[in-house]
């Protein structure tokens, strides 16, 4: 169950977040339970913020998108239509020799080598993979095995009660897209965000907390219009520069514009929580490894300790979130699957398309036409006939010129855990101090944005045998307390109190001194404040200090 020791900072990191209660093994006293972690006190707290933060910045903060909390196990047909019980599985193979399990193309991967598919579609080991714990070269044929937790719903445990607990939050949202849309008064393009807990039985679960099989995810699904209807308004779809942020939303944006205004968004996020950009990196898939329905994707890449090294020895990262385009693949198939309309109708694009010429509207119609086609073809079901799918296709492009369509939707979706596990890994730091008399100690600094901080801040009476400071210390800490995470301490020396908010990674902590009390009477009622990352001290008014420290932790 230990971290491999392959990884130095990594074995550092894990042996903080247990000493100081960010992270424990789930079930550890029964000897733990593979891919499953439990979040401390301090862990707890930083969660809580970064899930409080993504929460506010896409849905309170946001006139476009709304919330939504659905339950983990639902419907079976829900993952049906969306492919997971078909497709959502990896490639394992186990050694013949000791019996180890691998996922193939992680096995490769570690190996340098490529994992690839034959003719018929199902995937061979590339000559030469070796098994990692005995090095024998004799391993099964990579089979498909299912991600997803299986359990029945009731007391009879039959093929029919079979159910799944959720592999990701995103199919809720679009199966509730309906109710949504008609309970927030939102239209198109607007978002339903969504934070909950995901399942995967990961194969082979690793790197700490980044491969879990139980963990959370922050999921938005923004619907906009498909990029016919934007023409068919706008006259054109935006174009937009090379590079960069494009700017405030416009209505003429089609989905590379949004795809685009969405990666800039979540980067920005990142860095108002303390990941600047070195620290991050971008993987855009390309075309083999879209999905069949997929536009594009871009995954926000985090430089993790475990993070390997390309060929020219630079580290590229590991996923912290996608962001998909997604076409109207989604919602279609729940229209298909479920039997109940995804599609919305739209004035301004019924409008629109009357006052187009023919040629016009012969344009946009065909190209509508082919997408739903390809669509179709590409999703058909056994037994659906080329006839039946170009009728399909037909009465969908027909109903885009009467303004009916299915949204199509931009996909960021990050991993709670994964983000936790970067704000650690980025707020950890280490110098060896030496003392007058030369003894050095290592000393731990976590350095949180304060806005992700567990602790805010620390309210340290100078004193612990004096009941005025004492008592002032307690009144300071109760003023604050509503309004943010508060640790009062009054248990060591200041120095030491100090370290251990250092190792807690609180940015602030407050002194009550005699000076407080009045001893000099020009500094009755202030503390001395002391920042974390510099040592820096200064002086507030008790009375400035709750507004000082919110504007600087919220
Ligand atoms: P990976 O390729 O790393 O398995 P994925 O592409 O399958 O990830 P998605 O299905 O796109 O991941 O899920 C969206 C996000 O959910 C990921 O970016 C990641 O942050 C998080 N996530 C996915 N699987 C796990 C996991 N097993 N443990 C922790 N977080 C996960």
């Amino acid at each position: 169950m230990a971290e491999p020791k392959e990884n130095l900072q990594m074995e550092k990191i894990v042996s903080l977040c247990k000493r100081r209660g960010f992270i424990f093994q789930s079930s550890e006293i029964y000897g733990g339970i593979n891919g499953f972690w439990d979040y401390g006190p301090l862990g707890a707290e930083l969660k809580r913020n970064v899930k409080e933060l993504w929460w506010n910045s896409m849905t309170r903060e946001r006139e476009d998108v709304a919330g939504l909390e659905a339950t983990i196990i639902m419907s079976p047909a829900i993952w049906k239509a969306s492919g997971h019980v078909d497709t959502f599985s990896d490639p394992m193979c186990d050694c013949k020799k000791c019996k180890k399990r691998f996922r193939a193309d992680q096995l490769c991967e570690d190996q340098n080598l490529t994992l690839s598919r034959n003719p018929e579609g199902k995937f061979v080991l590339p000559v030469g993979t070796r098994c990692t714990g005995c090095g024998s070269v004799e391993l099964t044929e990579p089979r498909p095995f299912n991600l997803m937790f299986k359990t029945y719903v009731g007391p009879v445990e039959s093929e029919d009660n079979v159910a799944y607990l959720r592999p990701e939050t995103a199919q809720a949202i679009f199966a509730q897209f309906k109710n949504v849309l008609e309970t927030s008064r939102q239209k198109v393009p607007f978002g339903i965000g969504q934070i909950g807990k995901a399942f995967r039985n990961e194969v082979t679960p690793r790197n700490y907390t980044f491969r879990s099989r139980e963990f959370e995810q922050m999921e938005l699904e923004f619907f906009i219009k498909p990029d016919e209807a934007i023409e068919a308004i706008h006259g054109a779809v935006a174009t937009m520069p090379a590079t960069g942020h494009p700017g405030e939303p416009q209505p003429d944006w089609g989905w590379q514009a949004w795809h685009r205004y969405w990666v800039e968004e979540r980067v920005r996020f990142y860095e108002g929580i303390g990941l600047s950009r070195e620290t991050l990196g971008f993987h855009h898939q390309t075309p083999e490894e879209l999905a069949h329905y997929a536009r594009a994707c871009t995954d926000i890449l985090f430089k993790f300790p475990f993070s390997k090294k390309d060929d020219h020895g630079n580290v590229k990262g590991d996923e912290l979130e996608g962001i998909a385009a997604r076409s109207d693949f989604d919602l279609s198939q729940h229209q298909r699957f479920s039997g109940k309309p995804m599609g919305v109708f739209d004035d301004e694009l019924r409008a629109a398309w009357g006052k187009l010429s023919p040629e016009k509207q012969a344009d946009l119609w065909k190209r509508y036409y082919d997408n739903r086609k390809n669509y179709l073809t590409k999703s058909a079901r056994p037994g659906e006939t080329a006839e039946q799918i170009q009728k399909q296709a037909t009465e969908d492009a027909n109903g885009l010129a009467k303004g009916q369509y299915i949204p199509h939707v931009i996909e960021p979706s990050a991993g709670v855990d994964r983000l936790i596990l970067a704000l650690i890994a980025n707020a950890y730091s280490e110098t060896v101090k030496t003392d007058a008399k030369g003894k050095s100690e290592t000393v731990f600094v976590m350095k949180f944005h304060p806005r992700v901080a567990p602790i805010k801040v620390g309210v340290l009476p100078l004193l612990k045998n004096k009941p005025e400071l004492v008592n002032k210390a307690l009144a300071v800490r109760d003023l604050l307390r509503p309004w943010m995470n508060v640790f009062y301490d009054d248990s060591g020396s200041i120095g030491k109190r100090y370290a251990r908010q250092d190792e807690a990674g609180t940015p602030f902590c407050v002194t009550i001194d005699f000076d407080t009390l009045g001893e000099n009477p020009e500094l009755l009622d202030t503390v001395t404040l002391r920042h974390r990352d510099d040592g820096r001290q200064e002086r507030l008014k008790i009375s400035e200090l709750r507004d000082w420290l919110f504007t600087r932790t919220r």
